[in-house]
């Protein structure tokens, strides 16, 4: 029921968790993280309490400087560590806060194509849809561009890439999702408390909006492909 994402110039796995404790008030049932190190997209989630998820990665640290974060408050397929997010492909993570509705459809779809599900979840349609877009040569934007017209429901999404180091992408549909700035790094997040540690410069992106992220700036784009301008605030959300 939160997400975070940070495009950073040091080591996120702390401060994303530090986000997510944030969150909390949302409430939750499980909770995961996803970084990009060296090549690789890697994932430590775990059932129940942030808690689990601090011992998990305190025995087993995930490195990196851009990553995304999420707690789940469960609609499709139990409250477990294979539930939870982040989801992924091989060359996308995604975390999701809402339904998609049309994800029985997709997932025939893409099962039809053999691809195979590793969780219960509807978002996990998000993540195969994504990488089948980029495993035909299509740059992330363009990808989930595509991606984002294939969904239906209520949602906020934030897609992590394999091979970027310096790009995350957020959407919003129904579910609140905004873009904090910072010095040399950038964030994306639930709302203005979960990015409260990191900034209080904010721009919340409005329905059907989606932005491309880099370290030292934001592209927010409509539902028409158009670059809009939604303005910053500074907020009073408190460190
Ligand atoms: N529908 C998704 C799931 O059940 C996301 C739930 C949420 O908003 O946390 O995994």
């Amino acid at each position: 029921c939160g997400i975070v994402g940070i495009v950073g110039r040091d080591t996120v796995a702390d401060r994303l968790v530090d986000s997510l404790k944030r969150l909390e008030y949302r409430g939750y049932d499980s909770a995961g993280i996803a970084t990009y190190y060296k090549g690789d997209l890697l994932r430590r989630r775990a059932e129940g309490k942030l808690r689990n998820l601090e011992n998990r990665l305190s025995q087993d640290p995930l490195p990196g400087h851009i990553g995304i974060g999420h707690t789940r408050w469960a609609t499709h397929g139990a409250p477990t560590e294979r539930n939870a997010h982040p989801h992924a492909g091989e060359r996308v993570a995604v975390v999701h806060n809402g339904i998609i509705e049309n994800y029985a459809e997709l997932k025939a779809e893409l099962a039809a194509e053999n691809v195979a599900f590793s969780s219960d979840t509807d978002t996990e349609v998000v993540a195969h849809l994504t990488d089948r877009e980029l495993v035909k040569g299509l740059e992330p934007e363009e990808a989930v561009g595509r991606v984002l017209r294939r969904l239906r429901g209520a949602f906020a999404l934030v897609f992590l890439f394999k091979d970027y180091d310096n790009l995350l992408i957020g959407a919003r549909k129904g579910s609140p999702l905004a873009i904090g700035y910072g010095e040399g790094e950038m964030f994306l997040g639930s709302d203005a408390i979960a990015l409260a540690p990191f900034t209080d410069r904010i721009t919340y992106l409005d329905d059907d909006d989606w932005a491309v992220v880099t370290h030292d700036k934001a592209t927010v784009r409509d539902a028409t492909g158009a670059v809009v301008e939604r303005g910053t605030q500074v907020t009073a959300a408190g460190a």
